[in-house]
């Protein structure tokens, strides 16, 4: 068991008043809270060791450098990637994915297929339609269920040997739904197309194995597991980060300039064009650090638990309806009947609850449900059972308030 009380001793946030009541933060799918160490790890960098990286004979350079490595290997290690080449630092699951589907443009073929799911975040579809508009690829869908689900069935009919890319979410950001990848990836696999996964809302949650799920990239975002805004990591698979062509020009990612001909750095460096957010990458090996000091298997545990509570507590709400009831994580996204999900939000906002309200990044979603957009409480492992009570109080007095 967690010793909640100890764990958000860590916040400093979590202790402040919002609107003049105590938080309750239940936004963490949009971004998650720092823990008191990450926040010192970050003054820590710039009070003792800034300089810049892999450039500088000098001590602190080194310094800086070996610190950003040591993160790169930290964080290599967490996900069991087979190599830290194959770990590249990004600025998140957006640069990560970008990053991608540039590298595909120089691969695609008008008549090839690109394959993504209807549960995704429009980070994960805006580069790809971009993607097969320069190359006149075709973009196909997997489609949805009423639960929230994937349809595992239309997904094997789409496949063939014109798709070339299958992308998809490890979890779902706007329901919490967990894709089943491993098998997805199989699939995609046995056609000979490449997998991209949409790791970002997974890595709060749970320790992905990037070389037993054989996924081709993983993407996500530091500031969603207690790590920095702007730091993300992208892992692709040596063979696929050979075969892409560099990202963006620049300094640090070449091996010789002349103006008849550049050659590139090898991996990572081919990848990471200019100076990157150093401080940002060292601390997100602080986070990941943290993470597994509290262990994934008890933050599994608790949330489990949060999940259950807020589910059974919410549904004593008449005219409540929760989106997403399949495998899922931590997230209850819901709505009540006749009511707007903005409302509700600003009233219990005025409360110190924060929650997300509207699209969550996912029109296809709200599209398919046929509804403006929905409440969203995400729960991390630092929440509390009373916090859960909180919000339902509040949601009961939102609802009589507005109707
Ligand atoms: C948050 C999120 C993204 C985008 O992450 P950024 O940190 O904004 O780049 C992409 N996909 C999913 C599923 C997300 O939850």
């Amino acid at each position: 068991m967690l010793d909640i009380q100890k764990i958000r001793a860590d916040f400093p946030i979590l202790s402040e008043k919002v609107n003049g009541k105590p938080l309750v933060y239940f936004d963490n799918g949009a971004t998650s809270q720092k823990p008191q160490i990450v926040i010192d790890a970050i003054a820590k960098y710039y009070q003792e060791i800034n300089a810049n990286i892999h450039r500088g004979v000098h001590t602190l350079s080194q310094l800086a450098t070996d610190a950003y490595e040591i993160s790169r290997v930290k964080i290599q290690h967490h996900i069991n990637a087979k190599f830290s080449h194959e770990v590249l630092f990004t600025s998140g699951t957006t640069h990560g994915i970008n990053l991608v589907t540039n590298g595909f443009a120089s691969i695609l073929k008008p008549g090839d297929e690109v394959v993504v799911s209807s549960l995704e975040h429009h980070s994960n579809i805006v580069p790809w339609q971009m993607l097969c508009e320069k190359t006149g690829a075709t973009l196909k869908v997997i489609p949805m269920n009423e639960e929230g689900e994937l349809i595992m069935e239309a997904y094997d009919a789409l496949l063939s040997e014109k798709t070339k890319v299958v992308t998809v979410n490890h979890i779902s950001n706007a329901l919490g739904i967990i894709n089943p990848v491993k098998y997805m990836i199989e699939k995609a696999h046995a056609v000979g197309a490449a997998v991209l996964i949409d790791g970002a809302q997974a890595v709060p949650h749970l320790k992905p194995d990037v070389q037993d799920l054989d996924c081709d990239f993983y993407a996500f975002s530091g500031h969603k597991m207690c790590g920095p805004t702007g730091t993300g990591i992208l892992y692709g698979k040596e063979e696929w980060l050979n075969k892409l062509p560099p990202y963006q020009g620049g300094g640090e990612m070449i091996k010789e300039v002349t103006f008849e001909k550049t050659t590139y750095a090898e991996l990572p460096h081919k990848f990471e064009a200019g100076t990157p957010n150093i401080a940002g990458g060292i601390v997100l090996g602080t986070a990941v650090d943290y993470l597994n000091h509290i262990g994934f298997d008890a933050i599994h545990q608790h949330e489990t638990h949060l999940l259950e509570h807020a589910t059974k507590r919410l549904l004593e709400i008449e005219g409540l309806k929760i989106y997403g009831t399949g495998n899922k994580a931590s997230v209850i996204s819901f709505n009540i009947d006749g009511i707007h999900p903005y409302d509700i939000g600003s009233i219990i906002d005025k409360l110190g609850i924060a929650v997300r309200t509207g699209h969550h990044c996912a029109q296809p979603i709200m599209s398919f449900f046929c509804i403006p957009g929905t409440i969203r409480a995400s729960f991390s492992f630092y929440n509390t059972i009373e916090e859960i009570d909180i919000m339902v109080e509040a949601v009961k007095k939102a609802k009589t308030m507005l109707s």
